[in-house]
């Protein structure tokens, strides 16, 4: 049993802005985004770094849907050069071209850039350009972690500190044009979140301020908290980042196991949580809470596009043997450049077309269920949850 579900429109739930500088891109800035570490021009003079880069299997799948796309051979140095051609004539119409391709109806764009780390965070693309020339509509997603920051380094004192916090979230909603917010504590402490005492929260604000250190686990937390509170009585949902990442990860802190503590704080039921990334790869354990509590969604970003087909295909049978189709959204993760948006698209049908043929054939779902749930996972949950439109 063959699904098609390749007229079904998609909105990518996680991803990133790319700028205008990406027009033309080399060989080694495509290899450089196909695998987690990155490549700095330092490790690409090492022929060694570069084959690890350039085989990985996200590199390889991508450049076979580009060459399939271009009209050429899948080859590296052949698929930038065609490439580069044709952004070069106009680069936002191409940009348009590939999303119409994949059918891509909008995205929500994770404007984060990374406020302590060196180097390795993303640049600070200015969105409202790429509002402006995006191919799809877009809409906001807030990173929490340089507000915060920003709250502490600007701040005469505690008590100025969560005034100024708590008015950078309601700003956010208000002037931002914002419709969830996102932390990245995965990143600084850890997904084990405790509910933390104002004395805790106190010191950690001053070491903080004196060192912006990463790993001040209680005012973090209590920020976490704070803002999925918040996030009730402002409309908006709650993304985390789950499972794996860039090197920076607190890998060791970031399966979504535990996030158990704080999932079961009914103070956090009221408010819709997504677990970006769905926690690969401990896919499983993310779906448990999306099937046991009633306000968990599964977001699928980074798995689709950076894992291959197969093993994403065997992720999203993971995530879909316990969470309810209604509880997960497609997302990609694009960055840099917008053929990963694209190509998580492409991926990411051929993904549930997979799965859910399966369902089909053990009877789990008829073909009108599966199709439905197909619809709902590539775009409807997306528009009934945050009717974005
Ligand atoms: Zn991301």
């Amino acid at each position: 049993m063959k699904l098609d579900v390749s007229t079904y429109p998609i909105i990518d739930h996680h991803c990133h802005p790319w700028a205008e500088d990406t027009r033309e891109i080399s060989k080694e800035l495509y290899v450089s985004l196909m695998n987690m570490g990155g490549l700095s021009p330092e490790e690409a003079m090492d022929p060694e770094n570069v084959i690890h880069s350039e085989f990985t299997p996200m590199g390889r799948q991508i450049l076979h849907l580009m060459a399939d796309f271009l009209g050429c051979k899948p080859r590296l140095s052949e698929v930038i050069e065609v490439r580069n051609k044709r952004a070069k004539k106009d680069y936002w119409e191409y940009c348009g071209e590939l999303f119409d391709d994949a059918g891509i109806e909008g995205l929500f764009i994770d404007d984060g850039y990374s406020e302590v780390s060196v180097g390795a965070g993303l640049a600070k693309n200015d969105i409202h350009e790429f509002e402006l020339k995006a191919p799809v509509p877009i809409r906001r997603v807030a990173r929490i972690e340089p507000r915060f920051q920003t709250a502490v380094d600007e701040s005469s004192s505690y008590e100025d500190f969560v005034t100024r916090f708590d008015r950078a979230i309601e700003d956010a909603v208000k002037k931002e044009n914002v419709i969830a917010f996102k932390s990245v504590i995965a990143y600084r402490s850890g997904l084990h979140i405790d509910p933390a005492t104002e004395e805790q929260v106190r010191k950690d604000y001053e070491r903080s301020k004196a060192t912006r250190a990463r790993d001040v686990k209680h005012i973090r937390d209590w920020y976490v908290r704070r803002v999925i509170r918040k996030s009730r009585d402002l409309g908006t949902t709650f993304h985390i980042h789950a499972g794996m990442g860039d090197i920076d990860v607190v890998f060791d802190r970031s399966n979504p196991m535990q996030l158990y503590g704080l999932l079961k704080d009914p103070e956090t039921w009221k408010t819709k949580i997504f677990l970006i990334h769905g926690g690969y790869p401990f896919s499983q354990e993310a779906a448990f809470y999306a099937n046991a509590l009633k306000n968990v969604y599964i977001d699928m970003s980074e798995m689709i596009p950076f894992a291959s087909i197969p093993g994403a295909t065997e992720k999203t049978m993971q995530i879909l043997d316990m969470a309810p189709p209604a509880r997960v959204v497609f997302g990609s993760d694009g960055v840099v450049i917008p053929e990963i948006h694209w190509a998580g698209a492409k991926i990411g049908r051929q993904v549930l077309e997979e799965v859910l043929g399966g369902f089909v054939k053990a009877k789990v779902y008829d073909e009108d269920e599966a199709y439905e749930a197909a619809k709902m996972i590539l775009a409807g949950n997306a528009k009934r949850v945050y009717n974005p439109w």
